[in-house]
């Protein structure tokens, strides 16, 4: 009998699990809120069901309306994407709960890598480098608060354990400042999460943002797909991403690569996931684990040839899905220019009409989005459009590639940061490879 996925996702990623769903000959159903008529998607898909106006809370983030809708059309899985409810462990337990797949870990792996301070314990007895800090109970004497804050070293970060998108977070650089910002976080994080509960640890000044893709079946068998570069960031929103991360001291990767295994055995994850870290001086420092798909898979997709998403449709339905590292062949460079509808030197959200478009294509191009010309881009969600990817032999010519795929590449109607990747793709700085998470902040858009 043919099975049936429901998409509970809209955009780019929506349309990339539609497409991986039908290479696996899987029915499809995709959910839109009244806002997201005209997305691409839709038209391809087996059947559609509306859950909702366009406000995301009451659409895309509306768990009964996304239940019943699997149940009207008698789905047999729910593929969550990424945001929205991808790493919401009420959600995958609920489906669970209602007889439908969750495809990606099981709801007790999410909820515990979502909480920082169980997550960093789980890496580290896993073998994974972490931030060094302090993740005890913090003292309310303030004489010992400061000499465990001094035991970790300033500058130091205040992190909210339930925190999330770069949100409950903190940085503390002298002693005088750190009773008020303790306060302060506790504060927040009580209103924003519900959990007060904060730990420490040092705040790593220039890293590199450096992401291992991992794989598993629940099974016992783990793969991985290598790394990423994601340093290319604003306000911790990535811009550029690459794979795999160069420059990287071998044996602490390897180290850092066993270990990654080593965690998936150890919590029996099943499905795609992500490790993320600090590098900074030849050493990796974990600071999250993504326990969903992410927007920047496809630079490891075209270093391996490995499918992520089918991986993740064939773990969660016991399609026949075997994990071997020994097949996984590394191969070139792969670089991914996130294209958003938003201004490319204020940042403020470009929604509305695109009048006229024209993707890039050739050799070694790719272009995952779901815009077309005539689209309407609506101001309810992220101003993601589309993700150009480019492969090649070498960083050198991957980028020669990217600069000439962003040259074809046109929108009209709307603004977009074409114009900033295209002098981002020129400076020596990033051609070189000497960027770090701060740089295009702090250097490259102050200069
Ligand atoms: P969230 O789950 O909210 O995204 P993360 O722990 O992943 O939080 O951190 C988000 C970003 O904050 C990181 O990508 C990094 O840029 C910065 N960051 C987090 N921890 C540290 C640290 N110890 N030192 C320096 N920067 C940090």
């Amino acid at each position: 009998m043919t099975r049936k996925v429901l998409i509970a996702n809209r955009g780019e990623i929506a349309l990339r699990a539609l497409r991986a769903c039908k290479e696996l000959d899987l029915k499809t159903v995709a959910i839109y809120s009244t806002g997201d008529k005209e997305l691409k998607h839709l038209r391809l898909a087996d059947e559609t069901v509306c859950v909702g106006p366009a406000s995301p809370l009451k659409s895309y983030l509306n768990i009964p309306a996304i239940l019943s809708a699997a149940e009207v059309t008698r789905a047999d899985a729910i593929y969550p994407g990424y945001g929205f409810l991808a790493e919401d462990a009420d959600f995958a337990e609920k489906c669970e709960a209602s007889g439908f797949v969750f495809i990606g870990p099981s709801s007790s792996v999410i909820r515990q890598m979502g909480d920082k301070i169980t997550a960093k314990d789980l890496a580290e007895q896993s073998g994974i480098p972490i931030v060094p800090g302090y993740r005890g109970i913090l003292p309310k004497d303030e004489i010992a608060l400061k000499k465990i804050a001094s035991d970790v070293g300033y500058p130091i970060m205040i992190k909210a354990s339930a925190g999330g998108g770069g949100r409950g977070m903190r940085v503390v650089r002298e002693e005088a400042e750190l009773v008020s910002s303790i306060n302060l976080t506790q504060q927040e994080a009580k209103n924003a999460f519900g959990n007060d509960t904060l730990y420490l640890e040092k705040f790593i000044q220039n890293p590199r943002h450096i992401e291992i893709q991992i794989v598993a079946d629940g099974k016992g068998h783990a793969i991985h797909l290598g790394t990423r570069d994601c340093s290319m960031q604003r306000r911790h929103q990535k811009v550029i991403e690459e794979a795999p991360a160069q420059d990287v001291n071998a044996e602490a990767l390897e180290i850092t690569l066993n270990a990654c295994l080593q965690l998936c055995k150890s919590i029996s994850y099943s499905g795609v996931g992500t490790i993320e870290f600090l590098y900074e001086n030849n050493q990796f420092y974990f600071i999250e684990m993504n326990t969903r798909i992410q927007v920047e898979h496809p630079v490891s997709e075209m270093i391996t040839g490995f499918d992520l998403v089918k991986a993740q449709l064939k773990i969660a339905l016991n399609m026949g899905m075997t994990l071997d590292q020994n097949e996984i062949i590394f191969r070139g460079h792969a670089m991914e220019c996130r294209i958003n509808a938003e201004d490319p030197e204020t940042f403020v959200p470009s929604p509305g009409l695109i009048s006229k478009m024209h993707p890039p294509g050739g050799f070694g191009v790719r272009f995952d989005s779901h815009i077309y010309s005539g689209y309407v881009v609506p101001p309810h969600y992220d101003s993601l459009l589309a993700k150009i990817i480019t492969t090649a032999n070498t960083r050198e010519s991957c980028i020669k590639r990217m600069v000439s795929a962003l040259d074809e590449f046109f929108v009209d109607g709307i603004q977009t940061n074409h114009s900033l990747h295209q002098k981002l793709l020129k400076d020596q700085t990033f051609c070189s490879n000497k960027h770090d998470i701060n740089y295009l902040e702090e250097v490259f858009l102050s200069s």
